[in-house]
């Protein structure tokens, strides 16, 4: 797992989807930049968001909110006093960590020795073996969930009794019977708040401290009365929103997964007070399909339902993805009652409410939320794409086997040789498709080795100009998974393509 976690970070950087951000400076900690590949990939992965969520629902808008904003807002929306992560150091190692994720971490090492008993079962008992009477049975396994889900109930309940002192403790017990770090010596946890502030305005007695948002959510609900009244929305409706976020992580590790500048995917889903568990059900199901859409394999995503909720929840769910480093969040559902819109209306002094023209009767909405990390979706396709894969007389390729609708780039044009006309005839065919989809030319090395390069670049189609392409005006296409070529022609390619690929 860690192999293929290194893989995929290579391979990001080898073929200019993700890299470092400045780098030639040696970096900076949990801040990445998006290569040509990369940003053509988060573009896709974006709009396809985008339109099953704005496009095809007839009561979604979208907006797109500053960056910047009142840093009233932030008080209102509990982030000023309340956003914040537990965090421990470790006094030997000097290490830091965040002490949730650690103990996660814990977590996660117990559910490993489960995987393997069941691994290990499965091979012994081969096809009578079945699982789910393995895990509600094997007393060992069976010990082993009981410990998972005690140290997750004990550290949710001090975290919310804000007892860190049992925090602490926890971890102490955890690092002898099941150690993770490695270290004993432990400083007290202490709350670190994650939001970045700085100031605006020129002179120092005028300025005043804002933030970067730390999430998207409070541009929306600001906005909620101006997008309702000028858009002539009925409840239920949403605003959707995709925009940067920040938050000064503890640690940075995992890659794009935990950054301290990521983009995220919101929508707000305004409804009636009473609807809202219809409503939160719905997007649950709604979201998960549009996972399953993008064919990536049922068995990497599971919900995980929330026991302890956020004070203005009053459920929530997260959709959980395999990564490399095993099942973690990727996007949350929540139902968020009328927490944010009556908090702002008491901050700003302004009535944030529906006036309904059926009841005639005015009432501050409930809302239910999908909030989904760009990044962290793009690190879900990406990892889950890249495949090594055994070929004929022991050769193998890297193939980047991407949803076709979220590739970078749908078709390759590859020119047989560089001459007799054949680079003309490519780069027609280029001008032809560039007006439907995005294309890539390439003209250099032999044609086997550019196949290899569009596998790895995730490219789903090579389309190949040869001799006989000057006579008869058909060429090649090789389809990218089954690496099949056929003869077709000239004027069918598009349309084969767009077959694919359209979203
Ligand atoms: P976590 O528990 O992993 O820190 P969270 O529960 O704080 O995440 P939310 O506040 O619910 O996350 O944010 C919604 C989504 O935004 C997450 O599901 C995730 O996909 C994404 N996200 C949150 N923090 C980060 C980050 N630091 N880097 C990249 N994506 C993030």
């Amino acid at each position: 797992q860690e192999d293929q976690f290194k893989k995929v970070i290579s391979h990001a950087k080898e073929y200019g989807f993700i890299f470092q951000s400045s780098e030639i400076y040696d970096g900076l900690s949990a801040v990445y930049d998006y290569g040509q590949n990369g940003t053509e990939l988060k573009k896709n992965i974006r709009n396809y968001w985008w339109k099953a969520m704005v496009q095809l629902n007839d009561n979604i808008v979208g907006i797109d909110a500053a960056i910047f904003m009142h840093p009233t807002t932030w008080k209102a929306s509990g982030h000023v006093d309340a956003f914040n992560d537990p965090l421990i150091d470790n006094k030997d190692s000097k290490k830091r960590y965040r002490a949730d994720v650690l103990i996660e971490d814990h977590v996660a090492k117990i559910e490993g020795k489960i995987e393997k008993e069941v691994k290990k079962a499965a091979k012994r008992f081969g096809e009578a073996f079945d699982k789910q009477q393995f895990l509600e049975t094997n007393p060992r396994v069976v010990k082993y969930q009981e410990d998972a889900q005690a140290i997750l109930k004990r550290m949710g309940k001090s975290l919310e009794e804000e007892n860190l002192a049992d925090v602490k403790a926890l971890i102490e017990e955890l690092e002898i019977t099941c150690p993770v770090s490695g270290s004993r010596n432990w400083t007290d946890v202490k709350q670190f708040n994650l939001m970045f502030g700085t100031q605006i305005g020129a002179s120092a007695d005028s300025s005043t401290q804002v933030y970067l948002r730390p999430e998207t959510a409070q541009g929306i609900f600001v906005n909620f009365l101006n997008v309702q009244k000028t858009g002539r929305m009925k409840i239920p409706f949403g605003i959707a929103q995709t925009g940067k976020a920040f938050r000064n992580e503890i640690v940075a590790r995992q890659f794009i997964f935990r950054q301290r500048e990521f983009e995220q995917m919101e929508m707000q889903f305004f409804v009636q007070p009473g609807s809202q568990k219809k409503w939160y059900e719905e997007w649950k199901e709604k979201r998960m399909l549009w996972h399953l859409s993008l064919g990536m394999g049922e068995d990497n995503y599971r919900f995980h339902d929330h026991e302890k909720l956020a004070h203005y929840a009053d459920a929530a769910a997260d959709i959980e993805f395999r990564f490399p480093f095993g099942f973690k969040e990727l996007e949350g559902i929540h139902s968020r009652t009328d927490f944010d819109l009556s908090s702002h209306e008491e901050y700003s002094g302004k009535k944030l409410q529906y006036f309904d023209p059926e009841s005639k009767e005015s009432y501050v909405p409930y809302v239910v939320e999908t909030s989904i990390g760009l990044d962290r979706m793009f690190l879900a396709v990406f990892s889950n794409s890249l495949q090594e894969e055994e070929l004929e007389e022991g050769n193998s390729r890297t193939v980047l086997r991407l949803p076709a609708v979220l590739a970078p780039f749908k078709v390759a044009i590859l020119p047989l040789l560089k001459r007799d006309g054949l680079p003309e005839l490519a780069k027609e065919i280029v001008d032809d498709l560039k007006w439907d989809m995005a294309v890539t030319y390439d003209e250099k090395d032999a044609v086997g080795r550019r196949y290899r390069r569009q596998d790895a670049n995730g490219t789903p189609f090579c389309i190949t100009v040869d001799h006989q392409s000057l006579e008869d005006k058909t060429v090649t296409i090789r389809h990218r998974d089954s690496m099949k070529q056929e003869r077709v022609a000239l004027s069918d390619i598009k349309a084969i393509i767009l077959q694919e690929v359209a979203v």
